[in-house]
């Protein structure tokens, strides 16, 4: 059954799962690449390698400024990242605040296994099976406090097959 998620034209949207559960994936297909702010593909902007751990810091730095500039235009906006860590969503989400945008988050919650599977199947490898199974556990962490964080709508898709299902109304 299809799923049909109305996102408000004038928001933020952060993406939410371990490396490999389908984000870079999900938001090539439901979105514009100029929509799209990723960690990897910023890292890369500014280290020529989307995996060097090392160029994190500036990567969030150019994500953060592009996301506010955009977001004050009313420009819908998708952040491509885990987006796994509370401290990290809620500096996003003080970006959508003060400019007064809504916020909202889409969980890619597909199962251990399947991101495991897939990330073997990666050639180079982005990150060791250990680094999946961390995100994994702040997964379950942030379904809990999802809902008190600030969001106007959570969407938690927790199979390949929701995840498939979906077909996403930007400005509905
Ligand atoms: P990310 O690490 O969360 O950005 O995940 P990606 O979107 O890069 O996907 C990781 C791997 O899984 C890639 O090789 C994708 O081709 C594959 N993948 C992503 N979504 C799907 C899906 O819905 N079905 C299948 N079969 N593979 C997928
Ligand atoms: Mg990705």
């Amino acid at each position: 059954m299809i799923r049909r998620l109305a996102l408000p034209a004038d928001a933020l949207v952060l993406l939410i799962g371990p490396s490999g559960s389908g984000k870079t994936t999900f938001a090539a297909r439901h979105f514009a690449p100029s929509q799209v702010l990723s960690s990897d593909a910023l890292r890369e902007v500014v280290a020529d390698d989307p995996n060097d751990q090392r160029a994190t810091d500036d990567a969030f730095a150019l994500l953060h400024e592009i996301l506010a500039m955009r977001l004050r235009r009313r420009r819908l906006t998708v952040v491509d990242a885990t987006n796994l860590e509370a401290w990290a969503r809620a500096q996003l989400l003080d970006v959508a605040w003060r400019l007064q945008r809504p916020a909202a988050g889409i969980v890619l919650d597909v199962g251990l296994a399947t991101c495991l599977e897939r990330n073997a199947a990666r050639v180079p490898r982005p990150v060791p099976p250990a680094t999946i199974r961390r995100q994994h556990r702040w997964l379950r962490d942030s379904l809990a406090s999802l809902p008190s964080e600030g969001f106007a709508e959570v969407h938690h898709l927790a199979s390949v097959d929701e995840v498939d299902a979906v077909r996403v109304q930007p400005g509905g």
